[in-house]
């Protein structure tokens, strides 16, 4: 059986069933005496002869040809063969063709091509350029003036999936990859068209550029609120809340260029990111921030402004994502000149939440303790068109769950998400869980120009929120299981403790919890309490319901 794939695989490396053909197996016509023969290794593998193969490939410029040299198959081109592919109209070749051939990189996904075409002559020249006509023809120009080299869009396509599916890079991976496919033994000179490539994978957006306003092209969250969507205008109850999360990441930096201003985003506000001119604006008005920490463990992780930031153009970026579902909001994203300034994670959010239209807004952050405390002044302080009115908001602003541990004992039990009401069970993690899916890019993104780095984190980024948008379809259900399931053990537990409790305590009870909610500097009722001067906590409650049970509380319902 070995041998059987082993003969079959090469079986085409020679004439194969062409062997004794005496005729061409297109024209019939019977070969001449040393005629010579052809195959396409995009056609078929039949064997053709020069007017067959000539004729076949006047429309295809792009196919990979072979010629047998009467022991084994040696490449050839279109071009080669004498064919000028001619520009058409709807890729029917013009009538009228323009009297100059001109030579023409095109690169595909099967190879590297050298192409001899011609413009159009006719009438309709007239009303469309060079570029136009390239373009029409799918082959996207790497320059404006004169083009001598090509993408087929086809070719953008793939390396666009593969780029934000793969991590593949222009360079080695994909112009690289070509280039192999074209020459394997890479003897040959292949037309080196790595840059030219890199400028055009950054042509995705078309038409009607300048109607775009800024976080149009973003993908929105298809289950969370947005104005008209999801959440009924007063939807008042905390299923309509927008649940975020924010946080800044260290490894998206980016390096310095010499060339940085010949070099702009695609479309600056038309995504994730920003706005690049009026955020700088905004930041020189900045000035350091001074806050006293009442949170002393974490202070001391927060760096502010003493990251070290020597020949970066920026130090990382900031961003907002809906925590349920882990999208990233339009313009939720931010770069960080140094650490994780309040006065960037600010613009940002402002951003991310303009128009916001749900009435619960929830905020996961994980140095919320801190940057909560002047919040509202700070954005009530921002230029006037970026004041959001807040007076019609519920604003709950929590740490992520698992963040919080790195908090002090009494600032997880008050800031966790998880003794805060209306958000399920959000851990408010998911922003760590879209900056492992960015930072694989991120060695490529340091060393890239300013508009190259926008470009390829909005496109990575507009792949993950596709991603993310699409599976919840089999998410959302998933999760919905889980949480019946769970639901019905937590109420199951609630009743069991439930019923052993007298009225009196849980009057005490709810009374505590009434004004620890009405008044946050009440005691904590959730609070666990050490020693003697423990005020009412769980460990007590815990104690007080082992004495009046009969046995003690199954450890899956004990209070977390
Ligand atoms: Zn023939
Ligand atoms: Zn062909
Ligand atoms: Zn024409
Ligand atoms: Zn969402
Ligand atoms: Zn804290």
């Amino acid at each position: 059986m070995q041998q059987f794939f082993f003969d079959e695989t090469l079986r085409n490396d020679g004439l194969g069933d062409a062997l004794d053909d005496k005729a061409c197996s297109c024209c019939k016509n019977v070969y001449p005496r040393q005629s010579r023969r052809f195959r396409c290794s995009d056609c078929s593998v039949f064997v053709q002869c020069l007017d067959c193969v000539t004729s076949r490939h006047s429309l295809s410029p792009l196919h990979r040809l072979k010629e047998w040299n009467g022991t084994f198959w040696t490449a050839t081109t279109v071009k080669k063969l004498g064919i000028v592919y001619q520009l058409g109209h709807g890729r029917h070749p013009c009538r009228r063709p323009a009297p100059k051939v001109h030579d023409l990189v095109v690169l595909d996904t099967e190879g590297i091509h050298t192409v001899s075409y011609r413009f159009w002559g006719c009438d309709r020249a007239d009303r469309a350029n060079n570029l136009e006509q390239l373009m029409r023809n799918e082959w996207y120009p790497a320059t404006t003036v004169d083009p001598d080299t090509c993408a087929t869009f086809r070719s953008l396509e793939t390396f666009r999936i593969l780029n934000v599916v793969g991590n593949i890079n222009v360079h080695d991976d994909f112009v690289g990859s070509m280039e192999r496919q074209t020459d394997p033994s890479q003897v040959d000179k292949v037309p080196d068209r790595y840059k030219a490539f890199g400028r055009m994978t950054r042509g995705h957006d078309s038409g009607g550029l300048a109607g775009t306003a800024n976080g149009q092209a973003a993908l929105l969250c298809w289950p969370c609120p947005h104005e008209g969507k999801i959440c009924p205008r007063g939807g008042a109850t905390f299923l309509y809340m927008l649940l975020l999360a924010m946080d800044a990441n260290f490894r998206l930096k980016s390096r310095l260029r010499a060339n940085e201003h010949d070099d702009p985003p695609l479309g600056d506000e038309w995504g994730y990111f920003v706005e690049e001119a009026p955020y700088k604006e905004h930041l020189r008005g900045y000035v350091a921030e001074k806050d006293v920490s009442t949170c002393i463990a974490f202070a001391a992780l927060l760096q502010k402004d003493t990251r070290l930031t020597t020949g970066l153009r920026c130090s990382g970026v900031g961003g907002v994502v809906c925590a349920r579902h882990e999208v990233v909001r339009a313009q939720g994203i931010g770069d960080l000149q140094k650490g994780e300034r309040y006065a960037n994670m600010d613009y940002i959010l402002v951003f991310a939440i303009l128009g916001i239209t749900a009435l619960y807004l929830a905020i996961s952050y994980d140095i919320t303790c801190q940057w909560q405390i002047n919040i509202r002044k700070r954005l009530e302080k921002m230029p006037e068109h970026l004041v959001i009115d807040l007076s019609a908001i519920t604003l709950l602003f929590a740490l992520p769950v698992w963040h919080a541990a790195a908090h002090e004992e009494a600032c997880q039990n008050e800031n966790s998400l998880t003794y805060q009401d209306g958000v399920g069970r959000t851990d408010g993690e998911g922003i760590e869980r879209t900056g492992s899916v960015l930072n694989p890019i991120s060695w490529a993104t340091k060393e890239m120009t300013r508009g190259a780095r926008a470009d390829s984190m909005e496109d990575k980024i507009d792949h993950h929120n596709w991603e993310k948008n699409i599976n919840q379809g089999t998410t959302l259900p998933r999760k919905l299981i889980l949480a019946i399931d769970e639901r019905d053990h937590q109420v199951e537990a609630f009743k069991e403790v439930d019923k052993t409790l007298t009225r009196s305590i849980r009057k005490q009870w709810q009374k505590q919890i009434d004004d620890w909610k009405a008044d946050r500097t009440q005691p904590n009722p959730y609070l666990m309490a050490k020693g003697k001067d423990g005020t009412f906590s769980v460990f007590l409650m815990c104690a007080a319901l082992t004495r009046q049970q009969a046995g003690p509380l199954k450890p899956q319902y004990a209070w977390r």
